[in-house]
Order: C-alpha cells, then structure tokens, then sequence
C-alpha cells in the first residue's frame, strides 16, 4: 500500500495540474495521494473529477502559519486533511492569504524590478495562472529571463535567506490554524517540522501544548529530514499519541522530488480518516483497504 499525503499542483506552486497530479500519482504506483496545496482548496474539485479509479484521493491543504521562537517568529507549515472546504474562518483566511500573498509577491518583483532584473510582474502572474502568488512562481520567472539556471538555484541566490530579495507575508498564527482545521472538521499535522529551522518553535514543550490544542500528528518521514530527525519527531508522536505520516512533498519540476519518495503506512491513514468528520471520504475505490 503506497501512501503519500502531501502534495502540490497548479492551484498553488506545484507543476501539474490537479488531473496531471492524478495521472502522476497513479503512474508512480501510488494507491492514495493527497493534494494540499498552499493555503486553497482550488485543485480538490479538478482532482476529484480526473480520479483514477483505482487511486484514493485525501482532500487536504497546507496552511502557512507563524510560530513564536525565542526572539523571532517562525514559519511552520500545517496540513489540514478532509475538513469542509466551506467552513467561515477558512474560507475568510484563505481569501485574506491569497491577496497577502499577492501583495507579497509584488513586493518581492518590485525589489527585483529595481535592482535590474528583467523580469516583471505581469510574466510572474501568468506564470501563476491564478494560483495565489508563491515564490517558486517568482523562481520559475527568473529562470525564464535566464537569470539562473534552476528554481532551487533562484532560491540559494534571490528568494532566501539574509541579503535576498524576500519579503515576509502575514500567515495564520500556529493556534489559530490547528483551531480552524479542528473546527472544520478537519485533521491537522504538521509539515516537515525539521524541514528549515521549525525546531526554534516546535520543542517537546510547544508540541505537547499543541497537541492539548487539537494538533493531529507530525509529519515524520519527509524529504528535508535526516535520519536523526525522524528518529527525535517519532518519539516525540510516541510520547504524545500523535500520528506520524510521511510524505514527498512533490511539487512537479518545481523541485527535484518523486511522488512515493516517502510514505504513510495504512494504519495511520485509517486512523486520520477515523478522526476526521469534514468531507465524505469515499475518494477512492470502495471495498479496499481498512477505511
Ligand atoms: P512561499 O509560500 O511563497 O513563501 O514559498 C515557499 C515555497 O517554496 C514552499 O512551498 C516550498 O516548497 C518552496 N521552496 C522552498 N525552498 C525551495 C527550493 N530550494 N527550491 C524550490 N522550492 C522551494
Ligand atoms: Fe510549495
Ligand atoms: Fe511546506
Ligand atoms: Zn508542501
């Protein structure tokens, strides 16, 4: 049983279409696939039309949250999975982190408009195609005007860290997400929470509270953690009593990933599905697996 439940498509920074994520998911092998896009439910209708019959498909959606660390705020992912897209405070979030994200993304274009990069905002918004504005579409423009040769080199040299061009944006406060997700019916884990410095927020302590909150697990198996990592956040779940899922992260051409590269085993996905009252589940073939 291949499971991978954590994916991007055309509605945020991914590649493929919601229907060429399907195609790709069942083409890997996959038996379930979630798509959760950054901050929208925009792709779960196109996917859940484009479904092959044999693929289960989890609707999901990956919030960008802050997260207060010691003399800082930093930025964790949260995945909500199988909450009711139509619940108020998402949908009123969702539209507030689109127009955020727009007014970022501008930002980020201007700075790079007056430093002389021949790039522009109307070629970063067709790039887009409607999505709300992420950086790997700013990425993807600066290596269509040939200014580097990749978009993980656009972010080593342009779109991160000290020096770049980047421009932070309001997210959700970490409560406030796992709250809403909760509230919506929803399954909340948190993404990569090793993946690039999560761990100044996320201690033992700030876990712990957070799983008096609501949260639902962590994402354990991912791309951007070592072996140690996975070894730390897994006994953390254990003490806790929270799920551990893994996942690729696949974001088309946008990175170098395979869907499958990391997985959830079946039982944990029968135990979210049982947490969770948002949407329907019957996604996928029926009479199969233990859900
Ligand atoms: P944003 O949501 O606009 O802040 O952009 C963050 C997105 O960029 C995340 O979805 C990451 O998947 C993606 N990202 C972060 N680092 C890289 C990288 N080195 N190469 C490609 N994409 C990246
Ligand atoms: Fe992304
Ligand atoms: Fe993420
Ligand atoms: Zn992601």
């Amino acid at each position: 049983m291949l499971i991978d439940l954590h994916a991007h498509s055309t509605a945020s920074d991914g590649t493929d279409s919601p229907a060429e994520l399907m195609a790709a998911a069942q083409a890997a092998g996959l038996d379930v696939v979630a798509i959760t896009d950054h901050d929208n439910t925009g792709g779960w209708d196109a996917a859940v039309r484009s479904r092959p019959d044999r693929l289960t498909l989890i609707r999901g959606a990956e919030f960008s949250t802050l997260a207060a660390a010691p003399g800082r705020m930093v930025s964790v992912h949260v995945l909500g999975y199988l909450f009711d897209p139509d619940h108020r405070a998402i949908v009123d979030e969702q539209a507030r982190l689109r127009d955020e994200r727009l007014r970022r993304g501008l930002a980020i274009v201007a700075k790079m408009v007056a430093a002389g990069l021949p790039i522009s905002a109307e070629q970063v918004l067709q790039i887009a195609d409607g999505a709300p504005i992420g950086r790997p579409h700013i990425g993807r423009a600066l290596v269509a005007s040939g200014v580097v040769a990749s978009v993980d080199d656009a972010f080593a040299s342009h779109l991160a860290g000290p020096g770049s061009f980047y421009v932070p944006k309001a997210d959700t406060a970490l409560d406030t997400a796992i709250g809403m997700i909760a509230a919506a019916g929803g399954v909340s884990v948190i993404a990569h929470p090793r993946g690039r410095g999560e761990y100044r927020a996320l201690t033992f302590d700030r876990i712990r509270d957070l799983a008096d909150h609501g949260l639902g697990g962590l994402e354990v198996d991912h791309p951007d953690h070592s072996a140690a990592e996975r070894a730390e956040l897994r006994g953390i779940a254990g003490r806790l009593g929270l799920l551990t899922t893994g996942s690729s992260d696949y974001h088309g051409h946008n990175k170098v990933l395979r869907l499958g590269q990391d997985t959830t085993d079946a039982e944990t996905l029968a135990r979210l599905i049982g947490m969770s009252s948002g949407v329907t589940v019957p996604v996928g073939p029926v009479g199969s697996p233990p859900w």
